[in-house]
């Protein structure tokens, strides 16, 4: 691994247009700034240095927001108005706006979120597939007809599909405007109104993202956005006029949703963390089951709820895919995002960088041993090395807690009943994945896994016609493909005497 000189692209004038004024709160179709007058700054990790001064909604914003989405819901609105056509319509232009403006939106993602600038653009173009695969879906949320067995009577029974009304949106920071679109582009597509708040670390790319629904013809109050802290993400949880949360981030936070909803029992649906299992089998194409698993471990700077960092390999070719993990770990170019050289930026916030750090240094110090990596890598910013740690125990906090950083932990395993049990052994069940060339054993295994995704030779493919969310601790829910927009729905049933 060799660091690089942190060096920053000239910046499209779009984006310098961007960060040039404080970035306010869109409510209805205005950007106010927040009631209080205050503002925050948000920081480029790659430097630690502060980008632009964003508006620091808390309760009282909120309440704005969710007037503005609750008179944006109102029957006779202009929102409740537009025909599912008109709503594909309008999702297909924010995809246009979106592919238009993809380089300006990258740029702002790696300067807020630090990943490198290849990523943010692969991640927009993930945006803009959204948007066009929800178009498609927005004229046909269709009910059934469903025949009734009454002696002597008829009735006609069916059932319609109906928005649920204010959705809150919170989201966090690992990918700030595809976990953004998760969100808003199926409550739109069902709809619904949304308030977004995205969170306090990225709040660039979802400002961006309410000017882009704006200029695509969405009428006042569909869309509000309010940046602030966990404590906007209260009040809307809080909020008595929100009907449903859709939410991405801890499983602690997660909890406290679940308790702060019961006020009026809103719907709601958690994408929250992950401890995946990455089982590699002594007959695996090996190769490939070292490049996908290093993929799998070091994918976004380590911060994805999905990534394997409890690496499971069967004792006889454990050393080999030990060393072969750890050599592309050292090749790993950690720098800015905006290098083209750079493989992997920096995490997100210095707590960050000192929580994962931490976790390290204490496995180390309990007998772990990092065969790469280990340390910070460049001294500005807040980067962390690509890190493989061997001899960690089961009940350790590096193998138990959800890190969230890119550390992978490697244990040998005998047989398939043995790695199963450890596999299983979590509060989590994200995601899960297994190498090996024997079919039968894949999908044993995938099967016995407990996880709402299940990888069998390969990591990360995905794409957004796909459901996604979590057993157990991993959530509730699902999200994308048909499943995640019938979250976004109520379902009427209809009975009608028809003689
Ligand atoms: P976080 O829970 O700290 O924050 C997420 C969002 O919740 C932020 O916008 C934050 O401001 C807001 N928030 C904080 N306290 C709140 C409260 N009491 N009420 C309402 N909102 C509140 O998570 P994070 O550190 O930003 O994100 C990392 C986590 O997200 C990891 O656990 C990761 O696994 C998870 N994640 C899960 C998925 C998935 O699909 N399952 C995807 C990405 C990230």
């Amino acid at each position: 691994m060799t660091s690089t000189a942190l060096s920053r692209t000239d910046l499209l004038p779009g984006v310098q247009a961007f960060l040039s004024s404080e970035r306010r709160l869109l409510i209805g179709d205005e950007w106010v700034p927040a009631a209080s007058g205050r503002t925050f700054a948000t920081l480029d990790p790659a430097t630690g240095e502060a980008l632009v001064e964003v508006a620091h909604g808390d309760a009282v914003d909120v309440e704005r927001a969710v007037a503005a989405a609750k008179a944006a819901f109102e029957p006779g609105s202009a929102w409740r108005r537009t025909t599912p056509r008109q709503r594909a319509r309008l999702l297909w232009r924010a995809a246009e706006l979106v592919d238009q403006h993809a380089d300006e939106l990258a740029q702002l993602e790696t300067l807020d979120n630090g990943k490198p600038l290849a990523s943010s653009l692969g991640d927009v173009g993930v945006a803009a597939e959204l948007f066009r695969y929800f178009a498609g879906w927005a004229t046909k949320i269709e009910g059934t007809t469903i025949p009734m067995s009454v002696e002597g009577k008829s009735y006609l029974a069916y059932t319609v599909r109906e928005p649920v009304g204010v959705v809150g949106a919170i989201v966090p920071w690992n990918f700030p405007l595809t976990m953004a679109c998760f969100k808003v582009i199926p409550s739109l597509t069902a709809g619904n109104t949304v308030v977004l708040k995205p969170a306090e670390q990225t709040p660039l790319t979802a400002l961006r993202l309410g000017e882009l629904l704006l200029e695509a013809g969405f009428p006042p109050g569909a869309v509000n956005v309010v940046t602030g802290f966990g404590e906007a993400g209260a009040a809307l949880v809080e909020h008595p006029d929100v009907d449903k949360v859709a939410f991405t981030g801890s499983t602690a936070t997660g909890k406290r949703i679940v308790q702060a909803a019961a006020g009026n029992l809103k719907k709601v649906s958690l994408e929250l963390g992950g401890k995946a299992p990455n089982i590699i089998f002594a007959d695996a194409d090996l190769p490939a089951a070292i490049a996908g698993s290093a993929h799998a471990g070091f994918f976004n700077q380590g911060q994805c709820c999905v990534n394997g960092s409890r690496l499971y390999v069967q004792r006889d070719v454990y050393d080999e895919v030990v060393e072969g993990i750890a050599r592309i770990a050292r090749d790993i170019t950690i720098g800015s995002g905006f290098d083209p050289s750079t493989d992997m930026g920096p995490l997100i916030t210095a707590e960050q960088q000192s929580m994962v750090l931490g976790h390290v240094e204490r496995s180390m110090a309990d007998g772990a041993t990092a065969v790469a990596g280990g340390a910070r890598g460049i001294d500005q910013g807040f980067f962390m090395q690509p890190t493989l740690l061997t001899g960690v125990g089961e009940d350790w906090p590096m193998q138990r807690l959800e890190v969230f950083g890119p550390v992978v932990t490697a244990t040998p395993f005998e047989s398939e009943n043995e790695v199963l049990r450890l596999a299983n052994d979590t509060r989590y069940g994200l995601a899960a994945g297994v190498w090996t060339r024997d079919a039968g054993r894949a999908h044993r295994v995938g099967h016995a896994l407990r996880a709402g995704t299940v990888w069998l030779n390969t990591w990360h493919a995905d794409d957004v016609v796909l459901p996604r969310g979590g057993f157990k601790e991993s959530g509730w829910g699902r999200e994308l493909g048909s499943f995640g927009l019938d979250d976004f729905t109520e379902l009427k049933t209809v009975i009608s005497d028809i003689g």
